[in-house]
């Protein structure tokens, strides 16, 4: 089809109000998969799935019952408390919930679509859906010229939701909103139109109601986004710039990378020049999406396809990343590209010693698809060989990978952020590792990293959310009602209060109903302390952590009434040697 007739979108949706069911609804009213096939397909596909990652990116967390099966009884012991350990930090009691959609597609679709005798080429284009693919999200959406907005009609709008609304006008997006699951009887269609007006500041005149699960307002859809989504720039004459938005690695044809071609095209044998990584590749593959790959000649500006070079690993391919011609290069990349910089360290320590090659090879396979992962040996005579691992921000979910699809049982250190140490001799030194911190003698100030979080609550539990930031270092900005029953609170507060448990805490303390968003704004000089702790007179290093001066008394306590026993009895299983003492020290 002409380039006039190619509209690429994507959805945005806050989990649970229906992205999946709508995506699975579009695909088959167009034909693009039959009802039958999909149930089988669906199956084929799980374990590639798995191992591609996919699933983490649908994946929705929910707060469930603690893990209590492990094996290992050192991990069930040290998980909760070394939550306490640093106040807030990490929770080894998360379960993740699959959100599988029935339908098998990947990072993009594309659809045929008959509109008033004419053939239209609809691609839709995956966006992750958890509050730490902030990055991602917008490589998708800067893929798409268009997005549905999808709020549930029996809810309304969500933190995530307006996060990645705001993200799609500031690419200049044309938005069509939806209203799904107006099936429900608790649905309130005109009460969340006017909740997207005052919130968004979107017109909703033309917004949509619809029912994914029982098939209503599905060819509305598709018409309006033939009729309201621009077409994409002719550019086919350009040099080549390609965005990359998704990939992942297959360990038969290398990376997969999926990508919009802005300008020019891209043909099979093109010697291809990725512009941030600076590498060159030869493409082996080049194709579409339908939804299985499909193999085509040329791809040009305005499509969206995918394509495999022998890559060997995602971090040559980065999503937000342009390709384009080795031999004719275009002259600028495309704006937007970030690093992606692990956010959260911790240390890895398999609970068996015996399985620390495969912890290694674990980790390996996780980074081929993972350009954010960063890991280095560590040892400690007590703790054994493992690794520093730094993470994106999604660390439980990672270990709880590790631990569920490679079967290893896992010590896990308290997490760590990124310090800012600014020492005596005006030198800033960076600290993700909490025993290589600077000596007090040494350093005059610690910085850490500090974010933005916008909490969205129905107002019974503003005050015990605000108890949480509170408690949390947060220091409060903004409360506003954005309807009658429901309030946006806006805290600062440390990273560190966040990367473990905050979120769990949010659900559980709003029965699932507040929803959380989180952008990092900047370092801040705090009032840090490194916390150290010996058995047996022998320094434990990758057990020290740093925290806020004013935590330190309730850790104390902590440690030395409530868990005593335990914490000695799981020791004891770790380290050869009864325990004769066991010693925390801080330097204030
Ligand atoms: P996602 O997290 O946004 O992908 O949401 P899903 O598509 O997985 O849907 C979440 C839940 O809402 C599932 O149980 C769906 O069956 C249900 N659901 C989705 N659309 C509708 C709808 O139009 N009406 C009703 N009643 N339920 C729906
Ligand atoms: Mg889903």
């Amino acid at each position: 089809v002409p380039v006039s007739n190619i509209r690429n979108f994507c959805i945005i949706a806050h989990i649970d109000h229906g992205k999946s069911t709508l995506a699975d609804k579009l695909l088959q009213m167009t034909g693009t998969v039959q009802k039958r096939e999909m149930k089988e397909q669906f199956l084929d596909n799980m374990d590639l799935e798995r191992e591609r990652g996919i699933t983490i990116k649908l994946q929705a967390s929910i707060p469930c019952q603690a893990r209590r099966t492990e094996p290992a009884l050192i991990a069930n012991l040290m998980g909760p408390l070394l939550v306490h350990f640093c106040g807030s930090l990490i929770s080894l009691n998360f379960l993740s919930k699959s959100v599988f959609s029935e339908t098998q597609w990947d990072a993009a679709s594309r659809m045929r679509y008959m509109f008033e005798n004419e053939p239209y080429c609809l691609n839709l284009i995956d966006t992750p859906g958890h509050v730490d693919f902030s990055y991602e999200v917008s490589r998708s959406l800067a893929a798409c010229e268009g997005a549905l907005l999808v709020v549930d009609a029996s809810q309304g709008v969500e933190a995530q939701t307006l996060a990645n609304v705001y993200l799609a006008l500031e690419n200049n997006l044309e938005i069509i909103p939806v209203l799904n699951k107006i099936d429900l009887p608790g649905a309130e269609p005109d009460r969340v139109i006017r909740e997207i007006e005052e919130v968004i500041g979107l017109d909703c005149s033309k917004a949509i109601p619809c029912s994914a699960k029982e098939g209503i307002g599905i060819t509305e859809i598709l018409n309006a986004i033939v009729e309201r989504i621009p077409p994409p720039r002719d550019a086919a004459t350009s040099p080549l710039r390609a965005l990359i938005f998704d990939s992942y690695y297959d360990p038969y044809r290398g990376v997969i990378v999926y990508f919009r071609v802005i300008d020019g095209r891209i043909k099979k044998g093109d010697r291809i020049y990725f512009m941030a990584s600076n590498k060159d590749y030869f493409a082996d593959e080049v194709g579409v999406l339908s939804p299985n790959q499909l193999q085509v000649n040329e791809l040009y500006a305005g499509e969206v396809g995918y394509l495999s070079a022998s890559i060997r690993s995602v971090a040559d391919a980065r999503v937000g990343d342009t390709i384009t011609h080795y031999d004719r290069k275009a002259e600028r990349s495309l704006p937007g590209y970030e690093e992606a910089t692990p956010m959260v360290f911790c240390g890895l320590f398999p609970v068996d010693a015996d399985q620390f090659p495969e912890l290694r090879d674990a980790l390996e396979k996780l980074q081929l698809n993972d350009a954010a992962l960063k890991f280095e040996p560590e040892t400690s005579s007590a703790m054994g060989f493992g690794f520093r691992c730094g993470f994106l921000g999604l660390l439980h979910m990672e270990i709880e990978r590790l631990e569920r699809e490679y079967n290893l049982s896992l010590i896990t250190t308290a997490p760590s952020v990124v310090y800012r140490v600014n020492c005596v001799d005006n030198e800033t030194v960076e600290c993700s590792n909490p025993s290589l911190l600077p000596e007090p003698g040494q350093r005059r100030s610690i910085e850490e990293p500090v974010v933005k979080i916008e909490m969205l609550t129905p107002k019974d539990y503003i005050g015990s959310l605000m108890e949480l930031a509170q408690d949390r270092r947060g220091e409060f900005k903004e409360m506003k009602y954005i309807t009658e029953n429901r309030a946006s609170i806006i805290y600062e507060l440390p990273l560190a209060e966040m990367v473990g448990d905050f979120f769990d805490q949010l659900k559980s303390r709003s029965k699932g109903y507040a929803s959380m968003e989180y952008t990092f704004i900047g370092y801040k000089e705090s009032e840090l302390i490194k916390l150290d702790i010996q058995i047996n007179g022998e320094p434990v290093e990758p057990l020290s952590t740093i925290v806020h001066r004013d935590k330190v008394r309730l850790i104390f306590h902590y440690v030395l009434t409530l868990r005593r026993n335990n914490l000695f009895l799981c020791l004891n299983s770790v380290i050869l040697g009864g325990i004769l003492s066991f010693e925390i020290s801080a330097n204030f």
